[in-house]
């Protein structure tokens, strides 16, 4: 095989694993990154992760940023599919929800138009779970599916969810627009979790070094689909052989979990560890979240239990998720053993 697949945001947790698994699959891959000079770790941790060492010559890389029209031209020239992962995802939400939602929706439809000019039949993109879980906000419905949408021009939500939801509608617009030339895969990931390739593990991996860092008195009602970055970066690569994937959204979960939820999980796994289990009331941590602009940013999510449904990625992907329990302690357990926490 001598397919090339473009891969935007090569730098990123899950786009590493997603990298390791094309270039094992004998796929060549140029990887896109801001910077190639911040780009040297990411590459040699992918080398590292190869079954098979001689997959490293099938890894270029080329530099493009969301922001700027500059390269995309080239870099999707001679390719056979595109992964669009690149999106920002701070840990601190900015004041300005411009600043993530005009980059996520002008990269992706950037994207997309190089796939149309190139030729690229096949594009897969990274959404979120948060596209989907704030549907009927601010209840919540029985079970999410891939049928649901959060409200992107929601202005109760944070900019990062606004970001997702936003671009993948634009995708989604583009491709209907365009006489669905390019067959799009949407994977819209729960709570990431797994062990990193190399030492970058993104904004999910934060919800872990949280509780076991143990600062916390009390933990916020707050649920998650959770998802190993394994599986994730499994459906990506799966998507681009299914034709069954295309035109479709995938919800990538092996299950829901609250703050305790996951606290008890660490508990029972290290119990000689302090670990914090208690549940915070929701008024308290409305009335902090009045003060402390990271507490505000869970407000929408206070209370809501989630019910994800993965059922469609488990029909047309025949993906068996890893047991979350097992994610969550394998993640807790590189955490405590190479970032000392
Ligand atoms: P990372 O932060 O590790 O990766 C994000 C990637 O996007 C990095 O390579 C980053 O480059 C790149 N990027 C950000 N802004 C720009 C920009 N302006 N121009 C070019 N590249 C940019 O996050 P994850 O691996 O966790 O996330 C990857 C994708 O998965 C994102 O689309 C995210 O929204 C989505 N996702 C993640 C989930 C999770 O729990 N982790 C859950 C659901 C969806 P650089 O290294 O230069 O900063």
């Amino acid at each position: 095989m001598d397919r090339t697949a473009l891969v935007t945001g090569a730098t990123g947790y899950i786009a590493r694993h997603v990298i390791v698994r094309l270039l094992d699959a004998g796929w060549r891959v140029r990887g896109s990154v801001r910077s190639r000079a911040k780009a040297a770790e990411a590459i040699a941790a992918i080398r590292a992760a190869l079954a098979d060492p001689a997959g490293a010559e099938r890894l270029e890389l080329v530099e493009l940023d969301l922001a700027s029209d500059d390269g995309w031209r080239e870099a999707a020239g001679g390719c056979a599919a595109m992964l669009h992962m690149a999106s920002p995802f701070p840990i601190a939400q900015p004041r300005d929800p411009d600043e993530l939602t005009r980059p996520a929706v002008e990269g992706t439809l950037r994207a997309l138009r190089a796939a149309t000019e190139a030729a690229i039949p096949k594009v897969v993109l990274t959404s979120s779970m948060v596209a989907v879980q704030y549907a009927g906000f601010p209840g919540t419905k029985p079970v999410y599916t891939e049928a649901d949408w959060t409200d992107g021009n929601d202005t109760r939500f944070t900019a990062y969810t606004r970001s997702k939801t936003l671009a993948e509608r634009a995708a989604w617009d583009y491709v209907e627009g365009n006489g669905r030339k390019i067959a799009l895969t949407s994977i819209n990931p729960g709570l990431v979790l797994g062990r990193p390739v190399g030492g970058h593990f993104g904004t999910s991996v934060q919800v872990l070094r949280r509780i076991l860092e143990a600062k916390d008195p009390a933990l916020p009602s707050v649920t998650f689909a959770i998802v190993d970055v394994a599986d994730v970066a499994a459906m990506h690569v799966a998507a681009l052989n299914k034709p069954e994937a295309a035109f479709r959204r995938f919800i990538a979960s092996a299950g829901d979990a609250s703050f305790a939820d996951i606290a008890r999980i660490l508990a029972a796994a290290f119990p000689d560890r302090r670990i914090v289990t208690r549940q915070a009331p929701d008024f308290l941590i409305r009335m902090i979240g009045l003060f402390d602009s990271s507490v505000g940013t869970i407000l929408p999510d206070l209370g809501r239990r989630l019910n994800t449904s993965s059922a469609a990625a488990r029909d047309v992907f025949a993906i068996r998720f890893k047991d979350m329990r097992e994610t969550i302690i394998e993640t807790a357990r590189y955490l405590s053993e190479k970032e000392n926490i």
